[in-house]
């Protein structure tokens, strides 16, 4: 499969660099291994798993800039995008989070595999990590979690002031009712980046959402708030 990495990353314009392939390939490896026991991914083909996971969080590389050094990926699941792109970038530094224990014990798994020294994990819901990672962060990344107004609340309180989140949707559906919710947390919608994956061509979005303000202590709300009274 690595060559078949090499070529999916190749169609989209993204370089990968040897050590990049071989230990994304491991990580597949692992991945299809521990999805037999486990249900990490509804795919279960490694082609599959190679565009629609492993591709499409390497799309983010055409986004991120070089000064983008601390990184945080909320409900990470498998590690998409977040461990794909630690991967990658060996020197930016990664917290992956998600509240699923035996998820995150997968990850700790192919960090440890992989001797990677960049990636830190957490189980902590984001509405408890936040109390010692305030505006901590230069990018914010979430894909597949939930809203986005709901999503904005969990991640807009993490990133540096100036900072960006970059979230990935599959259309832009969510954009109008966000208004109030990016409204309240002082960000605004940038530029919008449309990709298409290279076997399928499926169209995949990518927001880009800059801060421009502190934001208010009382963001995010106590646990569950904000998904069942977004804002
Ligand atoms: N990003 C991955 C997984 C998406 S599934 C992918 O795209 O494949 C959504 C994940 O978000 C789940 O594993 C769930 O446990 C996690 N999650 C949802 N709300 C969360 C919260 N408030 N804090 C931390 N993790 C959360």
């Amino acid at each position: 499969m690595k060559k078949r990495i090499k070529e999916l990353s190749k169609m989209i314009n993204v370089e990968i660099s040897e050590e990049t392939l071989d230990n994304l390939s491991k990580y597949l490896k692992m991945l299809v291994e521990k999805n037999k026991v486990m249900n990490l991914t509804a795919i279960r083909d490694e082609e599959g798993i190679v565009e629609k996971h492993f591709i499409d969080s390497l799309l983010l590389t055409k986004v991120i800039n070089n000064d983008e050094e601390h990184i945080i990926d909320l409900g990470t699941g498998a590690g998409f995008p977040g461990l794909v792109l630690a991967i990658y970038y060996p020197e930016k530094n990664f917290l992956l989070v998600d509240s699923v224990k035996k998820k995150v014990a997968f990850l700790d798994e192919v960090i440890q595999e992989l001797n990677l020294k960049n990636v830190k994990t957490s189980t902590l819901r984001a509405e408890e990590l936040i109390k010692n990672n305030r505006e901590k962060f230069d990018l914010a990344l979430c894909r597949g979690v939930a809203n986005l107004r709901i999503i904005l609340e969990y991640l807009i309180p993490f990133i540096k002031i100036g900072g960006r989140f970059l979230p990935q949707k599959l259309n832009l559906n969510e954009l109008e009712e966000s208004e109030n919710a990016l409204k309240l947390l002082s960000s605004e919608v940038k530029k919008i980046y449309k990709f298409n994956l290279p076997l399928s061509n499926d169209e995949r979005i990518i927001l880009e959402i800059i801060k421009n303000k502190k934001t208010n202590n009382i963001y995010p709300r106590m646990v569950g708030v904000p998904s069942k009274k977004p804002l």
